[in-house]
C-alpha cells in the first residue's frame, strides 16, 4: 500500500508489513524530484516485505536508473533488502559507523561478541539458544556485504531539486542516521524518535556510552526547526518536541526503577534485575517471556546500568565488558562525567529528574528491532 504524505516534493510511504513482530510495519518513505528518487530504508530480508516493497515501488513507476537508497541505519527491517536494489542498479548511502558494523557483523559474529556479553552479565545459555532461533534482526538481516557510500554527520545528499542534510543521530544504533530538509522542515526520523513506540536502546559491543549517546541525540534534533516528521515505523503525530521530553523522561523513569531496583538486591546480576522492572508486555510476567524479549529487554536494561555506573550512581565489584579495550580513542571516564554534568544541569534532564514522581512514568514500551 502506497500513501502520498506531502507535495512538493512528493514523498510517499510504502507500508512494508514486519510479519509477527510488535513493530507492525516499516515505513519505506519514497521521495520523487525532477525525474530523481531517493528510497529510505526497505525492509526485512523475507518474502512478505519484498513483495510490499515492490508492488510500491512498482505502483509509483520508480525508475532504478535514477533512484537512490538511503539507510536509516544498519538493523535488518532497514537493510534487509538492500541487496535486491544493489541487483537492480541503486546505489546505497550509509553512515560509516553503522556500515563498518554491519560489515562486521556480516562477515564474522557480532552477535557471537553480544552472547558473551550478555552470559557474563546473568542470561542463561539455554535462552540465549533459544532466541537464536527466534530473532529476526538476526533471520532477516542482508545476507552479505553489500557496497555502499559512508556518509558522515552534515554531509548533504541531492535529490532532483531536494538537499537532504545527514544528522548522526547514534543511540539506538551507533551509526544511526536522520535526513533533514531545512527548507521544508521535514525530518525522516528513522527509529531515533519513534511515536507509537519508544525506540529499543542497547548495549553495543566496543560502543561506551549508547544511552548518554541517545539523550544527547534527542537534544541535537530539538535544535531543529521541524515541522513534519517522519518516522521508521507506526503513526506520527503531535509535536516532535514534546516527543523529545517524553522519550527523555521515559529513560530517567527506567533509570530512577533499576536504580531502585539495584538498591534492593544489590547482588543481582543484570538478567535478575531486568527481571523485576516493568516492561510493557501485556500483561505478561518476566518467567513468560520469550528468550526474544527477554534478549531485548536485557540490552536496554545493561544500557541503563552502564549510564549509572558511569555517573558514580551504582558500583560494581567488576566492569561490565563491553570489550572496550578494542577501542582506539574511547572517551576517558573523564570525559564522559563532564558530558554527564552538561547533560543533567544544562538541559530539560535536570529539571526531569528534579520533578520526578512515580506517577510520571510513562508507558515502558519497547522497540524490539
Ligand atoms: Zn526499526
Amino acid at each position: 500500500m502506497v500513501e502520498q504524505l506531502y507535495h512538493n516534493p512528493d514523498i510517499y510511504r510504502i507500508y512494508v508489513p514486519l510479519p509477527d513482530n510488535p513493530l507492525k510495519y516499516l515505513n519505506c518513505y519514497v521521495l520523487v524530484s525532477d525525474g530523481e528518487t531517493l528510497i529510505i530504508d526497505t525492509g526485512f530480508n523475507r518474502p512478505e516485505c519484498k513483495q510490499a516493497l515492490f508492488d510500491g515501488l512498482d505502483e509509483l513507476q520508480v525508475d532504478f536508473a535514477h533512484t537512490k537508497l538511503f539507510l536509516t541505519h544498519l538493523h535488518g527491517d532497514h537493510s534487509g533488502l538492500t541487496e535486491e536494489l544493489t541487483a537492480r542498479g541503486v546505489p546505497v548511502f550509509m553512515n560509516a559507523i553503522d556500515y563498518d558494523y554491519l560489515c562486521q557483523e556480516l562477515a564474522s559474529g557480532g552477535w557471537q561478541a553480544m552472547e558473551q556479553i550478555f552470559l557474563s552479565e546473568g542470561f542463561p545459555m539455554e535462552e540465549i539458544e533459544k532466541q537464536k532461533k527466534g530473532n529476526q534482526a538476526r533471520l532477516y538481516s542482508p545476507h552479505h556485504p553489500f557496497p555502499a557510500s559512508k556518509v558522515s554527520d552534515n554531509d548533504l545528499l541531492t535529490v532532483g531539486g531536494i538537499t537532504l542534510r545527514c544528522i548522526h543521530t547514534p543511540g539506538h544504533t551507533p551509526g544511526h542516521t536522520c535526513l533533514y530538509i531545512e527548507d521544508k522542515e521535514i525530518l525522516f526520523s528513522g527509529d531515533h524518535i519513534l511515536f507509537d513506540i519508544t525506540p529499543n536502546i542497547s548495549v553495543w559491543r566496543n560502543i561506551p556510552y549508547s544511552l548518554a549517546d541517545y539523550l544527547e541525540s534527542l537534544q541535537k534534533i530539538k535544535g531543529l526547526k521541524v515541522s513534519h516528521t517522519f518516522p521508521g515505523h507506526r503513526e506520527f503525530h503531535g509535536d516532535i518536541h514534546d516527543r523529545i521530553n517524553a522519550l527523555t523522561l521515559h529513560h530517567h523513569a527506567r533509570l530512577k526503577e533499576i536504580l531502585d531496583a539495584i538498591d534492593h538486591h544489590p547482588d543481582c546480576t543484570a538478567y535478575e534485575t531486568a527481571g523485576r522492572i516493568s516492561w510493557s508486555s501485556r500483561g505478561r510476567a518476566w518467567n513468560d517471556f520469550s528468550p526474544n524479549q527477554k534478549w531485548f529487554a536485557m540490552g536496554e536494561t545493561l544500557a541503563h546500568i552502564k549510564w549509572l555506573s558511569d555517573k558514580g550512581a551504582i558500583s560494581s565489584t567488576r566492569p561490565l565488558s563491553l570489550n572496550m579495550s578494542n577501542i582506539p580513542n574511547a572517551p576517558s571516564k573523564e570525559t564522559a562525567e563532564n558530558r554527564y554534568r552538561a547533560l543533567c544541569h544544562s538541559s530539560d534532564l535536570f529539571f526531569y529528574s528534579r520533578r520526578f514522581s512515580d506517577d510520571d512514568f510513562c508507558e515502558h514500551v519497547t522497540h524490539y528491532a
